[in-house]
């Protein structure tokens, strides 16, 4: 999903939390926008290539890239359900909604017949890349 389409969804829901979350309406744009941080992470860990140019072109391309299994951590089943405990704290539930305005702006980007080339769960792929190199 193109950066500037997340940005404009989180900002518009800022604005309509506002009057009910006041400052902590704000934490939508921590997992709304800087959630795909994780997209870097994998591609300079995998690639050993920290420009956040590369990364960006890279995964712009992703569909004509044979890549699979990529791990990009923040959009892993683990990671949704860590969010979902914390935010049965009132203040932090603006966290959730702004993970799931950015899942659903993720997947609906994807054709439907595509092979998903990110991994859900990180248990699931640390057990297949254990078998992976053995
Ligand atoms: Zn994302």
């Amino acid at each position: 999903m193109d950066i500037s389409k997340h940005l404009i969804i989180c900002i518009i829901l800022t604005i309509l939390l506002f009057p009910s979350y006041s400052y902590s309406s704000f934490l939508v744009f921590l997992l709304g926008l800087l959630i795909d941080i994780d997209h870097y992470l994998w591609y300079s860990i995998k690639y050993k290539d920290f420009n956040p140019k590369s990364t960006y072109f890279f995964h712009k391309k992703r569909l004509k890239l044979k890549t699979v299994d990529r791990l990009h951590i923040f959009h892993t089943s683990e990671f949704w359900l860590i969010i979902l405990i914390l935010s049965l704290n009132y203040y932090i539930f603006p966290l959730v909604i702004g993970l799931v305005f950015h899942l659903i702006m993720d997947f609906s980007e994807m054709p439907l017949n595509s092979k998903n080339l990110r991994s859900t769960s990180f248990i699931f792929w640390i057990y297949k890349n254990s078998f992976r190199n053995l």
